[in-house]
């Protein structure tokens, strides 16, 4: 929540307390140039142990709440008909309206059964923008991604409330063009995370709804980032002002025809679901959930995180609980703004971003220039971000690098994990970056793995920057943090 000092500043407030607590340290720099070397200047590849702050990711990652922890212990481990389903069930009803759940062990494995069975050899899919494991799990099924944004959707400073939202007219003239039966569905992804997590309006969803209704085409909403997008259309589309999240949660649902969410991030657990008010499609996805995940009642999940998942459902659409990260998240970016560090705007869900071309002008997209912004935010400051640009995107068929859309180091707040006074950390060291980004050079492959590369690959620094930009640090810092 925001609250107003007398002052008039605005600062974002826990609405929670802090009763159990894990131990962080600050590696000093001399222990963050080997641990970055050693993780072939990928992120991803960094042990907990040499990590400061870690905002690679939201997901799993957040702190769960008392009533979560509390009904972990009564949960219901019977392989099948466990009472703990049938919890998820009510909530699932309750929050969304949907009468059908079908519990998965987490969002990709969601995105693999919608693509297993709804996604034909040479269908198109529009979305609003593809996510990872979406794109990867809908184009092995033989589907192509087709991202319709509007035009303005990757200007990474931008005054538009909603970056999200999918653009209309391409919409149609994609029905146009393939033909409503080579539409698998349509997808929303509820705050769009690969461009910032940025929201669609009501008024978009809506309009999509229609115009898919016309044609037959189901609508399927990522519901991963939920109650952010919801806490957004509250927050920016005047005729939300005085609705609550839980409303407008449910007016969300009301325009799909299926919804799937990865459980790590809205609510706080680690899982995932697919929802419906279809029978047929809970027919044809309760057959094949045996095969990849597990029987009905647990899909792959534990029970415990089963009924974790039903009290996150519930305390998600509090406003105290959906408003944690993305105010600590505005607050973040406009602390960077105000440093003149390039940050996406406006402020989005799940994570503040920099451009990484604004910030590394000098570095080509094939040197990676997000990738390279991430190994240096790590030695700067022992926090850990993710690259989201081009090595997180596949090489095409034919074997060539595919330049993203936008280069983005992302620094994701995990929900009622992190405080002020490390966001005000992270800023500072962010700048000293900014004053010596010409250190910082980039970033070449030396094992690549053939997908999803930017898990495990391994790169090396050109010119050796890290021990330049180290040096750097050490004269203004010592070399004791
Ligand atoms: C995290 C995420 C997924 C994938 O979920 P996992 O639980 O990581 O498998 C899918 N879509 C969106 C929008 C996500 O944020």
């Amino acid at each position: 929540m925001n609250i107003k000092l007398s002052n008039g500043r605005v600062i974002p407030i826990e609405m929670h307390k802090v009763r159990i607590v894990q131990k962080t340290t600050l590696p000093p720099i001399g222990e963050r140039l080997r641990a970055i070397e050693e993780g072939g200047y990928n992120t991803f590849l960094l042990r907990s142990r040499d990590i400061f702050i870690d905002m690679l990711t939201d997901s799993g990652t957040n702190a769960m709440s008392d009533n979560q922890l509390a009904s972990m212990m009564v949960s219901d481990d019977a392989y099948a008909g466990g009472e703990s389903y049938y919890k998820l069930l009510e909530a699932v009803k309750d929050v969304m309206g949907f009468d059908y759940c079908v519990p998965v062990h987490q969002g990709r494995a969601a995105e693999h059964l919608l693509g297993k069975i709804f996604v034909k050899p040479g269908d198109v899919i529009p979305m609003n923008y593809h996510f990872t494991t979406t794109k990867a799990h809908l184009e092995m099924a033989g589907g192509k991604v087709l991202e319709i944004y509007r035009d303005d959707a990757l200007d990474t400073v931008s005054s538009n409330p909603f970056k999200g939202n999918l653009d209309i007219e391409k919409f149609k003239q994609v029905i146009e063009k393939y033909g409503p039966e080579h539409i698998s569905f349509i997808r929303m992804e509820a705050t769009t995370n690969l461009i910032g997590g940025q929201p669609f309006s009501m008024a978009n969803l809506k309009e999509v709804k229609e115009v898919a209704s016309r044609h037959d085409i189901p609508v399927v909403i990522d519901c991963s980032l939920v109650s952010e997008n919801a806490y957004f259309i509250k927050r920016r589309e005047k005729e939300y002002e005085n609705a609550s999240v839980e409303a407008i949660v449910r007016e969300m649902m009301a325009q799909a025809d299926m919804i799937y969410l990865s459980g790590r991030k809205s609510t706080c657990v680690r899982g995932g679901l697919i929802a419906t008010n279809n029978p047929g499609y809970f027919e044809t996805l309760k057959a094949w959930l045996p095969v990849y995940e597990g029987f009905i009642t647990y899909g792959g999940m534990s029970s415990k995180e089963i009924e974790a998942m039903a009290v996150g459902l519930r305390e998600m659409v509090d406003y105290d609980a959906a408003s944690s990260s993305a105010d600590l998240i505005e607050y973040f970016v406009t602390k960077m703004v105000e440093r003149g560090i390039p940050a996406v705007t406006p402020p989005g869900g799940l994570a503040g971003h920099v451009d990484a071309i604004k910030f590394l002008p000098h570095i080509p997209q094939s040197e990676y220039p997000a990738g390279a912004m991430a190994a240096a935010i790590y030695l700067a400051s022992g926090v850990r971000s993710m690259e989201r640009g081009s090595i997180s995107m596949d090489r095409d068929s034919e074997g060539n690098d595919v330049p993203a859309d936008v280069e983005l180091a992302r620094m994701a707040v995990p929900r009622r994990v992190y405080t002020m006074s490390h966001i005000e950390y992270v800023v500072d060291r962010l700048d000293w970056l900014h004053q010596n980004r010409n250190l910082v050079k980039g970033l070449k492959f030396y094992h690549e793995p053939p997908v999803l590369r930017f898990f495990t690959g391994k790169l090396n620094a050109l010119e050796n920057w890290g021990r330049t930009l180290a040096d750097a640090f050490k004269a203004d810092f010592g070399s004791e943090c």
